[in-house]
């Protein structure tokens, strides 16, 4: 008899956002694996979940894997969640679940919140198309580097951040995109002090600046894709500049000063340089 692994989304905040299944499931399997078993408790005691939890966090993933696919492979159930929201997701996991299914072992999504996706349903940004970049290096040079490859992206993206950065990721936002790019601030979710603020950068660090306690709790930043405008523009302005280094250096290293000059990816500005 082979057991399953379930994989199973907690509330963002709300305990009212678990799904009946979710509780069904946490109640009836052998074992939940828990990233901090003393904050699933709650959880549990507000659905009176009897199941016995068992640490299983980033610092001992790797190490505890062989051994739970062991007991699943042995006949047991086991159920993993996170401190908030879907396992994987920003969160531990990833390694568990690619070793079951290498192993054969069945994995059952149980599906819940995310903040990147209750984030996007209500900011008013394309939801279309949308990438999620989790959370952003904590160094403000890598991350503005980070931020400067993704200037042109024709679509949403999505960040997590701590609330000791927000405020200067947002500054870091302003240097790169500018002033008149739409954002979504998207504050402890669910939970009593829920703000969703879409606005222009300037207007968003005005709001944050205003009350020290603005800067406080959990963040989803989310930055509207690049006008369509400022692409053309910007591809224009990209061609201007290679053709002028074009014609005093060889394509590649006119491609490589060329990309930290526009902050444009230098695979990008080496393709529009051949084409010139
Ligand atoms: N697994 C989670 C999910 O599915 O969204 C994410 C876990 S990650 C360790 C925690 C980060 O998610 C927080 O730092 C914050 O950026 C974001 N987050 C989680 N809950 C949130 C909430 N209620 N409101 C806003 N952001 C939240």
């Amino acid at each position: 008899m082979t057991g399953k692994l379930y994989v199973v989304a907690t509330p963002i905040g709300n305990l009212g956002d678990i799904s009946i299944r979710a509780v069904d499931i946490l109640k009836s399997v052998d074992l939940v694996l828990a990233e901090d078993t003393r904050h699933s408790k709650k959880l549990f005691a507000h659905y009176e979940i009897g199941t016995s939890l068992r640490a299983f966090h980033e610092h001992n993933e790797k190490d505890k894997t062989g051994s739970i696919i062991n007991e699943i492979n042995e006949g047991k159930s086991i159920a993993m969640i996170s401190d908030a929201g879907t396992p994987l997701i920003s969160d531990p996991g990833y390694h568990l679940v690619t070793k079951a299914k290498k192993a054969n072992i069945e994995v059952v999504p149980i599906p819940g919140p995310s903040a990147l996706i209750t984030a996007l349903s209500s900011s008013g940004l394309a939801s279309n198309s949308f990438t999620f970049f989790g959370f952003l290096p904590s160094k403000p040079v890598a991350r503005l580097k980070f931020l400067q490859t993704k200037i042109n992206l024709d679509e949403t993206i999505i960040f997590y951040e701590s609330p000791k950065r927000i405020l200067s990721t947002l500054e870091n936002m302003l240097e790169v995109f500018g002033e008149s790019r739409e954002v979504c601030l998207a504050k402890e979710l669910t939970k009593s002090f829920e703000t969703i603020l879409t606005d222009r950068l300037p207007n968003l660090i005005e709001y944050l600046d205003a009350d020290i306690s603005h800067q406080k709790g959990e963040f989803v930043i989310l930055v509207a894709s690049a006008d369509k405008i400022d692409l053309i523009e910007s591809e224009h302005h990209l061609d201007k500049i290679l053709s002028i280094l074009c014609s005093e250096m060889g394509t590649s290293k006119a491609a490589k000063l060329a990309a930290k000059i526009t902050g444009i990816d230098k695979k990008h500005c080496y393709k529009r340089a051949l084409a010139l």
